[in-house]
């Protein structure tokens, strides 16, 4: 990098997936060729390499609903076009509860599917229609809307390896998982195609409005970006980023975890679609172990009741061996440093007895994960209502792209495109407002959003 200042029309500050999949929406649906992607690290390589990568189109509002929605189309249209280099599989998302009829969950359901959720839910109590399981991974072949099934026996013949005491599932269809590490790397190509360039260098200071001034420092030191319009996509930093322009935006980062290990029990059926057990729980812990994490006062917590939202997939397809299970839980804010993540060393052991009480077989493992066991986490930058700030910030010409807590994956195109329509200012969809600082205008409405319990945080 020369200490000459340069030019450019827009410059993305973040080459996570986030920022590549903004650049992408401007260079592929914009005509913006002259922008720069700005990071001092490989592109995907912070949070956007943290990923269990799942898609879902399951919200407890419909306005997430319809965001998620808008950004899977976009994912199939990408798996289309790229010959599915995303390796997109739709076995969908099981939601269990040991509740029968759990007349709550359905109206959530119908809530978050809101305007024809009638049509898209199906009721299944092993007397009418047959529930239709997931025949192979293929995402084009799988059925959408949400299937509910009812009574043990039912959920039993379906998915074995749940424990006997599960009485509901609700199977979201429209949902499954992809490679956001060859999906990024895929957005790349065609943005440096489209004539558009990824500079390795992190932004220090911003200076000026519209032409804004970048203080760059790379790895030949620093220079200056002269870019008429700015993208903040900076993740983590997102607050970080916004402060350089005098801005403060409401988000927090909660560091969250993850296991992989090769499920050499073979625990998990191959087939089985990602399993969340949405029932809270007491982790059990045998007496010598609670009385011990009860007197510890920062462990003290995993021996009172736990929320509901862990959950388990097998990993790789069909053919792999490797499962995944995570549990966002944690609900204490810290500051990102890429060098010290704060991670709990006894995570693998927690949610290993806590996935065991879905699938009982996982029982297997505790206190014995195999060698070559994943331990792994990142930080879910989020606003306190859990929705993302996609848009305009305070600045003028400057914008945003983030707080995509743990939905980053799944919405990055839908956010790709978003931002990149308020950047040229393109048509939006009727949501785009609710996306950007003045939903706080409406106290009632982020009251509202902020009363509900689960947010949608999985
Ligand atoms: C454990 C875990 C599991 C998850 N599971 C899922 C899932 O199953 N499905 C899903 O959809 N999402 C999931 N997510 C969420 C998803 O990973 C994130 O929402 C997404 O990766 C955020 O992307 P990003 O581009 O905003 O941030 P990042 O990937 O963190 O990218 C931000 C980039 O900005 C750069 N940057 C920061 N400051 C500067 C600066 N000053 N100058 C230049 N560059 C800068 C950083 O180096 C970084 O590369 C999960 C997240 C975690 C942590």
């Amino acid at each position: 990098m020369s200490s000459a200042t340069q030019g450019t029309d827009v410059a993305v500050i973040g080459a996570g997936i986030v920022g590549i999949a903004v650049a992408h929406a401007l260079a592929t649906r914009q005509g913006v060729a002259r922008l720069v992607l700005l990071d001092p690290a490989e592109p995907m390589g912070l949070t956007s390499a943290q990923s269990g990568e799942n898609y879902r189109n399951w919200w407890p509002h419909p306005v997430m609903r319809a965001f998620t929605d808008d950004a899977i189309t976009l994912l199939e249209q990408f798996a289309r076009d790229s010959g599915n280099r995303l390796r997109m599989t739709r076995r969908g998302y099981a939601l269990a509860t040991r509740r029968a009829a759990p007349e709550d969950l359905f109206a959530a359901l119908a809530r978050g599917y809101g305007e024809g959720a009638d049509a898209r839910i199906r009721f299944h109590d092993g007397a009418g229609a047959a529930y239709r399981p997931a025949a192979s991974a293929d995402w084009e072949a799988a059925p959408d809307g949400v299937d509910v099934l009812m009574g043990a026996a039912l959920v039993r013949a379906h998915f074995p390896s749940y424990a006997a005491d599960v009485e509901t599932v609700l199977h979201i269809r429209r949902a499954g998982d992809i490679s956001g590490q060859q999906m990024g790397a895929w957005m790349l190509e065609r943005i440096r195609a489209a004539g558009g360039r990824v500079l390795r260098a992190r932004v220090r200071g911003i200076g000026g409005g519209a032409p804004f001034a970048l203080d760059l420092e790379g790895p030949e030191g620093r220079a200056t970006l002269r870019a008429d319009r700015i993208v903040n996509a900076a993740g983590p930093f997102l607050g970080d980023v916004a402060a350089m322009l005098g801005e403060e935006l409401p988000v927090q980062n909660v560091f969250q975890q993850k296991i992989a290990f090769e499920d050499r029990a073979g625990a998990i059926p191959r087939a089985m679609p990602f399993s969340i057990d949405l029932d809270g729980q007491h982790i059990p812990w045998t007496e010598d172990e609670r009385a011990e994490l009860a007197a510890d006062p920062a462990a003290r917590h995993l021996t009172l009741p736990m929320p509901g939202g862990i959950h388990c997939r097998p990993e790789g397809g069909d053919g792999g061996s490797w499962v995944k299970l995570g549990w966002a839980y944690n609900r204490a804010p810290s500051y990102p440093r890429a060098e010290a993540p704060p991670m709990v060393p006894h995570f693998p052991d927690i949610v290993l007895r806590a996935a065991g009480r879905l699938n009982p077989a996982l029982d297997a493992y505790v206190g014995r994960l195999p060698r070559g066991a994943r331990h792994y986490g990142g930080h879910y930058t989020m606003t306190p209502e859990n929705w993302p700030l996609i848009g305009p910030m305070r600045t003028p010409g400057a914008f945003m792209a983030g707080a995509l807590s743990g939905y980053g994956t799944m919405a990055a195109t839908a956010t790709g495109a978003l931002c990149a329509a308020w950047i040229a200012d393109a048509p939006r969809p009727a949501h785009a407002d609710l996306f950007t600082l003045a939903r706080y205008d409406d106290p009632a409405l982020i009251a509202a959003l902020r009363a509900d319990e689960t947010k949608g945080v999985l």
